[in-house]
């Protein structure tokens, strides 16, 4: 059977060198990716058809794959070639695309040694997903702001895409027991970070602001940050804390499983009017306009090499 007679319909991956129907992508259970969280990776979105600033995430992808010191079996243009390929045999105009690089094995038995193992590649395409689901970003999400410190960066870099997801889960554990939607993290000493796989904004007396630490440094948060210059609002990466979040007037999160997501509680603090504020209702859209006039696209070739 060739790669484009399979049945692709819930997606599309690349392990092993090979093109899969996402249910059957598997990995080994002895891959460190696994064991030791091992793994690097990242996301980029499809949107009606074209990649949303493919090379910025490539961009970090290398940047995130040097710095776990991993080195993938396939340079650049072949990656972007396999997450093409993933979307285009699954046939997706909104897809969600992951390109994925594990440590791996090691080739000798029993080796404790990162350098003596195959770096392996993975990628796949699935359809769109939001990471807060379009009905609560429509009546604004509700925040809980975690117990749960996040991870202290000189630990795990947040710069760097991983799946060292612990203090994240615990945090959106804490938020739904509370009822809220998801969740936000302070580092110890008390300053905003970041969401599970989101990134946070505040408005306040018209200043856009950002975290400046203990995140991950988002394609969509820089996407923002370059539409607030385009329409002249203030905006600026700077320190946040806790008291920042009760005393926004508007609250947003940033990913691009997503895109703009508007919050309107924060903890007791119910902002505006208990709805998405104008300057993140005014962001969201403009974002999707940009989108649909070609902003940072690269279409994705659909058709099939195998024919
Ligand atoms: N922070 C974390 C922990 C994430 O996992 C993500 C995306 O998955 C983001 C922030 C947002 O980054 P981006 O806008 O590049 O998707």
């Amino acid at each position: 059977m060739t790669a484009s007679q399979q049945d692709y319909s819930a997606g599309a991956a690349f392990v092993a060198g090979a093109y899969v129907p996402i249910a059957e992508a598997k990995i080994s259970v002895l891959d460190w990716g696994f064991t030791r969280s091992d793994v690097t990776y990242d996301v980029v979105h499809v949107r009606d058809g074209g990649f949303f600033r493919l090379a910025d995430h490539l961009d970090r992808f290398e940047r995130s794959l040097a710095g776990m010191r991993l080195a993938p079996p396939h340079d650049r243009a072949e990656i972007a070639a396999i997450l093409a390929r993933c979307v285009a045999l699954a046939g997706l105009r909104d897809a969600y695309v992951a390109m994925i690089c594990t440590r791996g094995r090691p080739r000798i038995f029993g080796s404790r040694r990162p350098a003596d193992c195959d770096n392996a590649f993975i990628a796949y395409a699935i359809p769109w997903i939001d990471v807060i689901p379009k009905d609560v970003q429509e009546r604004g999400a509700h925040l809980h702001v975690a117990s749960i410190p996040r991870t202290a960066s000189a630990s795990v870099d947040p710069t760097i895409k991983n799946y060292q997801w612990g203090d994240l889960t615990r945090g959106l554990l804490e938020a739904h027991d509370r009822g809220a939607d998801t969740a936000v993290l302070l580092d110890a000493e008390g300053y905003v970070t970041e969401g599970p796989g989101f990134n946070v904004f505040v408005v306040r007396d018209g200043q856009v602001l950002t975290p400046d630490r203990g995140s991950l440094e988002g394609i969509t948060r820089r996407s923002v940050l370059e539409l607030c210059d385009e329409i002249g609002l203030p905006a600026r990466i700077a320190p946040l804390r806790h008291e920042d979040l009760l005393q926004a007037d508007e609250m947003f999160c940033t990913t691009t499983a997503g895109g703009v997501m508007p919050v309107s509680r924060v903890d007791g603090h119910v902002m505006g009017n208990d709805r998405p504020g104008p300057v993140s209702a005014r962001l969201k859209a403009l974002y999707w306009e940009k989108h649909a006039a070609g902003w940072h696209r690269t279409p994705v070739d659909y058709t099939d090499p195998d024919r």
